[in-house]
């Protein structure tokens, strides 16, 4: 292709828009590299960053470059020389260019492709490696990208929302990544073991996430979402953590709190398990290991086991136990979210199994009962607003992969761009405003 039909061929393809053209095509074989030098058609007058104003040319910048998408597996980068326009009310001002944002090293739509690899690959060394971008110009594209999302982000019509903290284990990450970043890591993963997150229950998203779990902590994450997108939310998915009731208590006044169900059933399975632990190594004094091996059935809802499960299980369910007696307490809890039909009548319900668990002399079920009394008025609201946490444990899950396929963070920053990257549902790609 000789070099005016190649010049035209990029011009089309790239669609610089009026101003701009392709003054030369060097291919650089060696490197696998073509670059094409852009410049401003002769006589154009340019715009003023500030108001927009024609003016003419004051000056030009050095030459600068930005990665482009590749042309025939060729890295493609573009070159030029930004102008200063010559504003006469604001002075000489670089140029904005129409294939990148002001201070990006890459076009929009290398931008945008960068965003679609790091959505979709394994992991971020993979998308690195097929983008062929170091760690570092992953972290940027994907900061800007959020940076993007957040500022388009709607947040009108918040309706249910769910707040729930996450562990997070410095030893999950790979000993070569910790001791990378020993120094930082110190005051990011050993100051925090927690981060607490604030989901869109309505929508499956998270909506913020900061470091640690107290009342302080909440506090600034609620403060995250402007004043007018709280006043909207009706109700807030918790477990029994005194500090994220108080937070919500004073940021989202409006919204009636309701303790995750799943979280209750875990105290529930915690007090089972605890009786049959002491139970057993009463037994276990005696001669009898009945008990010995039986932990997963108790953990499980009746109905869930094969019917060969629950053939061994129905003699030592049977047997007169006093683990058997706290699996029933359990289960007749399960029965709390199905039978009523109103708040007044799970209150009624309540009163009774509260009233048969502390007959029943077992400590650690009188435990969780006597929790659940004090905190029935946030329990029955479930009627109202039948929310859980359920998709914030969803995210959760989602967080730990993205932790350990991102092999640890030299800053709570980071880890934040990656949960708000890949499960803040945002919108995250530059605007094409042409082919470009
Ligand atoms: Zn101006």
């Amino acid at each position: 292709m000789s070099t005016e039909t190649s010049k035209e061929f990029f011009e089309s393809i790239l669609g610089l828009g009026p101003d701009w053209q392709v003054s030369e095509v060097r291919l650089d074989k060696t490197s696998d590299k073509v670059t094409l030098d852009l410049s401003l058609r002769a006589g154009t007058k340019v715009a003023c960053p500030e108001c927009g104003k024609r003016c003419a040319i004051y000056d030009r910048n050095a030459p600068r470059e930005w990665r482009h998408l590749d042309t025939m597996q060729l890295k493609t980068v573009l070159r030029a020389r930004l102008p200063r326009a010559n504003c006469p009310e604001h002075g000489p001002q670089t140029v904005r260019v129409p294939w990148a944002d002001p201070m990006a090293r890459f076009t929009l739509a290398f931008e945008a492709h960068a965003i679609d690899v790091l959505e979709n690959a394994r992991s971020t060394t993979q998308a690195c490696d097929l983008l062929k971008i170091g760690w570092a110009t992953a972290d940027r594209i994907m900061e800007r990208g959020v940076a993007r999302g957040l500022e388009r982000r709607k947040l009108e019509d918040l309706r249910h929302v769910g707040i729930d903290e996450s562990e997070r284990s410095g030893d999950r990450l790979p000993k070569a990544a910790r001791r990378a970043s020993e120094a930082s890591q110190k005051s990011f993963l050993k100051g925090h073991r927690y981060i607490t997150t604030l989901n869109d229950l309505d929508r499956g998203r998270v909506l913020e996430v900061v470091e640690g779990r107290t009342e302080e902590d909440a506090l600034a994450l609620w403060g995250k979402i402007p004043e007018t997108s709280r006043a909207t939310i009706k109700a807030v998915a918790m477990d029994m953590w005194q500090a994220f009731e108080n937070a919500a208590r004073r940021m989202v006044p409006g919204a009636e709190i309701v303790h995750d169900k799943f979280h209750i059933a875990k105290h529930l399975n915690d007090g089972v398990n605890r009786v049959r632990i002491e139970e057993h190594r009463r037994l276990l004094r005696e001669g009898d290991d009945r008990l010995k091996g039986t932990r997963w059935f108790w953990l499980r809802a009746e109905d869930n086991l094969t019917d060969a499960q629950y053939e061994s299980f129905r003699d030592i369910k049977d047997a007169a136990l006093k683990t058997s007696k706290a699996w029933l307490i359990k289960e007749a809890f399960r029965f709390f979210w199905v039978v009523p039909k109103t708040s007044d009548e799970a209150e009624e319900y309540f009163g009774q199994w509260y009233r048969h668990t502390i007959y029943s002399k077992l400590e650690p079920m009188k435990k969780v009962a006597r929790m659940l009394k004090e905190r029935l008025g946030n329990v029955v609201t479930w009627w109202r607003h039948p929310i859980t946490n359920a998709v914030s444990e969803g995210l959760n899950s989602r967080i730990q992969s993205i932790k350990s396929a991102a092999r640890g963070f030299h800053s709570f920053a980071s880890y934040r761009v990656r949960i708000l990257f890949f499960c803040g549902k945002l919108d995250l790609k530059p605007r094409l405003t042409h082919s470009i």
